[in-house]
């Protein structure tokens, strides 16, 4: 056969593959699906920033989450940031979220009513006082339920929540064999951000290393605890602008 003939054969069928491509904070993504913008337990909020597209593994997790939010009887979840169409760095806000396999979860108390709210101008609630450093009130066995549905998928690599969601999660679910997926980290306190594996047949995407093993509640999480400095430094944020794989050259916007 001609050369030319094999690989324009061979190229055809992977031009439509979804890939996530690089580093979940130097990649991009090829063919995303994008979340409609509300479902069975769930709703896309700030629909208007379009960032709401993911590989088609994320869209179908979140949509298999909303179905268990309903079957838990937990008031719908509120999607915020997945990925923009061809993903690459965000102009300001996240490093990561570039390959359409991470996605935030907006945490809220008490759950909002679309029926009076605008979903495009909702905001989230800090579950942390960061002054007295305790979690507020407003973070309740909701919250704990909704975070450890989305943990307990094994899709999941990583869960990003505050330190001190971490120690209420340990406190309330310390022997899950999920519980060391999540993963405490500063500037999470109103949102939570999960993370998905490379999908099989991903194969530009890299993966992170795994996670340490065990539930991550001892002196990994003391650390954190006693780390307050961390938690005022995190905000400040540098525009995030990585050198991106080959294969996203003219990808990204
Ligand atoms: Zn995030």
């Amino acid at each position: 056969m001609v050369p030319g003939l094999l690989i324009a054969i061979l190229w055809l069928p992977m031009a439509a593959w979804s890939q996530a491509v690089g580093e979940y904070a130097a990649g991009c993504q090829h063919n995303a699906s994008a979340l409609p913008d509300r479902g069975p337990g769930y709703y896309v909020i700030r629909r208007q920033q379009a960032r709401y597209y993911g590989q088609p593994e994320m869209i179908r997790y979140l949509q298999d989450l909303g179905k268990k939010i309903v079957s838990a009887g937990l008031p719908p979840m509120l999607v915020a940031d997945i990925a923009k169409r061809r993903g690459g760095p965000f102009a300001y806000g996240h490093r990561s979220h570039q390959t359409g396999l991470d996605a935030d979860i907006w945490l809220r108390h008490p759950p909002p009513n679309p029926a009076s709210e605008r979903l495009a101008t909702i905001t989230a609630v800090d579950m942390v006082d960061h002054r007295d450093y305790y979690l507020t009130g407003a973070f309740t066995d909701h919250q704990r339920q909704l975070i450890a549905l989305a943990a307990e998928d094994e899709r999941v690599s990583r869960v990003f929540v505050h330190p001190l969601i971490k120690q209420a999660m340990c406190r309330a679910y310390r022997d899950a064999d999920w519980q060391g997926r999540i993963r405490p980290w500063f500037g999470h306190s109103s949102h939570f951000h999960v993370r998905l594996h490379c999908p099989a047949g991903h194969h530009d995407c890299v993966p992170q290393a795994p996670v340490p093993r065990g539930s991550g509640c001892g002196h990994e999480l003391a650390g954190w605890l006693q780390d307050r400095a961390g938690e005022i430094t995190v905000t400040a944020t540098a525009p995030w602008r990585p050198r991106l794989p080959r294969a996203c050259a003219g990808w990204a916007e």
